[in-house]
């Protein structure tokens, strides 16, 4: 039953995580990897995405992602305010920050990365590893500081202030 604050036609969480399941069922059936994610802003369904790797090869392509880049598109702008997010599986470890950095604040899904794992759908690790320091994960990622006196951080710093100081003409 719909909650009293809630038209009984508005789709609820639910119903858009079942859509994303959907999703992800169809898309395994046809050959795909079975993902699926659905994107909802103020009651609107933005995005409806599948997994696409098996298709593109671009290892990126996961349903989040597929989605973010719609509506990001759809919307003109990096930020996803006001978004959220229903993945069929908990979102991997670049989905999770591709969302938190495109500033969506909630999300759900329906099968855990545990669940995804007794299937032999392997991302649960990742996880546990970015927890590590970065001398002890497997992918050898390095700090090699480089000596720069136009550092490109203080470019961007002074086009920022720049900007906001308005035409100086
Ligand atoms: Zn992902």
């Amino acid at each position: 039953m719909a909650p009293k604050d809630q038209q009984p036609d508005t789709p609820s969480h639910d119903d858009h995580l079942r859509d994303a399941v959907a999703l992800a069922r169809e898309n395994a059936r046809t050959g795909g990897r079975p993902y699926g994610a659905v994107i909802v802003r103020d009651g609107v369904v933005m995005a409806r995405s599948v997994n696409t790797i098996t298709r593109t090869n671009d290892p990126t392509d996961h349903a989040e992602m597929v989605a973010i880049r719609e509506v990001s598109r759809a919307l003109g702008s990096p930020k996803l305010e006001g978004c959220i997010v229903y993945a069929s599986g908990r979102p991997c470890p670049m989905c999770h920050a591709a969302m938190r950095l495109s500033g969506i604040k909630q999300a759900y899904f329906a099968f855990s990365a545990e669940e995804a794992e007794g299937y032999g759908l392997l991302s649960a690790g990742i996880y546990a590893e970015l927890c590590q320091p970065l001398s002890e994960q497997p992918m050898r990622v390095v700090h090699r500081p480089v000596a720069e006196s136009d550092h490109p951080y203080a470019v961007w710093r002074e086009r920022q202030a720049a900007a906001k100081a308005g035409p100086t003409s």
